[in-house]
């Protein structure tokens, strides 16, 4: 495997630090070109001077100053601002782009990074979610190949490797969350500590919310959809509690692919900047004899709201998606304020998809104008409630 070029963004989050744990390990294989964040400075400063990047973005344009003094003394650029990122992810520089900041937010660095057929290692789902037609489009036409990083969908990337084959579905497995023994009742008093504490993953806050929820399983339905152009009626969720299973493919001679190994991130995230060969990684191997069995269980609809509201989202098309997960990006955030119980989530979730306005071939432009219309009914829905 010939050295390859970085672009990070996102880097002091939960998958941007690990994309650098896999980094550190084989210096050799990866060079750091740029680094972006949101607000942490001090861990962006520390992460550009130990890994020489060519050059930071601090999002925050108020912490600018900050950053700039705090690497005066060594050679690595400065740059404030998400605007910025679009023109540096495309330079000459640069050959993987890894997708990690969180939300609607890593929509225009991508489909920038895509222009430029940049390799894209998408670890921000929610670009797939919102705009996947015009991201898988506009990639098709550029040749940039977009590698999964999320755990499952990596999985499915995996088992299709070398297949010439037909899908018969796909099992996207799901490991229920925090919640998944708790009443339908139990979760309208479940609080913000406990709805973090994931039993499998360690995540950021955002998609340990969503996981709580089975949005997280939503949105990577939607993602599916898009990454492997299969009708939705082919893509079932099951939950598999254990996470050693991260999804599954059935071919049409009833074969069945899975793509096991303990829950690491740092696997999917190896396997995207590194496809398509493998290298050493030091996760806990799975000893099958320990293991002892596997449990899968259909989720329960009534209690997780969020799965049917996505299936009839990706359904309905259009901007829909767009709108689903603005608003579910105002109401986790308000849960996580503590504003709102978190049955609130999908309440808010349904109100904005019976009121947003539908546009069936969305354009960049009109993809803005949903997200921030969704959020506005989403915060006057979530004020509503709340008297
Ligand atoms: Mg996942």
């Amino acid at each position: 495997m010939s050295k390859r070029r970085l672009a990070i963004l996102g880097s002091t989050g939960s998958i941007g630090t690990q994309t650098l744990d896999v980094v550190s390990k084989h210096p050799d294989l990866f060079e750091v070109e740029l680094l972006t964040a949101y607000s942490n400075t001090s861990l962006l400063v520390e992460q550009a001077i130990k890994f020489n990047a060519n050059a930071v973005v601090i999002c925050d344009e108020m912490r600018y100053k900050e950053v700039q003094a705090a690497l005066v003394n060594h050679d690595i650029k400065v740059f404030a601002g998400t605007d910025s990122i679009e023109s540096l992810v495309q330079g000459s520089n640069i050959d993987i782009v890894v997708t990690a900041m969180v939300g609607f937010s890593g929509l225009k660095p991508t489909l920038s990074a895509i222009k430029a057929g940049k390799i894209i290692a998408l670890a921000n789902k929610e670009t797939l979610v919102v705009a996947g037609e015009m991201v898988t489009a506009l990639a098709a036409k550029s040749g940039s190949a977009i590698i999964p990083v999320d755990s499952e969908h990596s999985a499915i990337f995996q088992c299709l490797q070398g297949e010439r084959a037909e899908i018969e579905k796909i099992i996207l497995t799901a490991s229920g969350g925090p919640f998944l023994h708790k009443s339908k009742k139990d979760l309208e008093k479940v609080t913000v500590e406990e709805a973090l504490n994931h039993p499998k993953w360690q995540m950021g806050a955002k998609v340990s919310i969503d996981s709580a929820s089975m949005m997280n399983k939503g949105l990577e339905l939607i993602e599916a959809y898009w990454l492997f152009k299969q009708p939705v009626e082919k893509i079932e969720i099951i939950i598999h509690p254990q996470s050693i299973i991260h999804s599954m493919v059935q071919f049409t001679d009833g074969s069945i692919s899975a793509q096991m190994s303990t829950p690491d991130m740092r696997l999917p995230i190896q396997y995207a900047i590194t496809y398509p060969y493998r290298i050493d990684l030091d996760t806990a191997r799975i000893d099958f004899t320990k293991l002892g069995k596997l449990d899968f269980i259909v989720p329960d609809r009534e209690k997780f709201r969020a799965i049917d509201i996505a299936y009839k989202s990706i359904t309905k098309g259009g901007n829909t998606p767009c709108a689903m997960n603005a608003a579910n990006e105002i109401a986790v955030a308000s849960f996580l304020n503590g504003e709102i119980p978190f049955t609130y989530i999908p309440e808010i979730i349904e109100e904005v998809i019976s009121k947003f306005h539908y546009i069936e071939k969305p354009t960049l432009d009109n993809i803005y104008e949903t997200d921030l219309q969704a959020r506005e009914l989403a915060i006057k829905h979530k004020i509503k409630l709340k008297k």
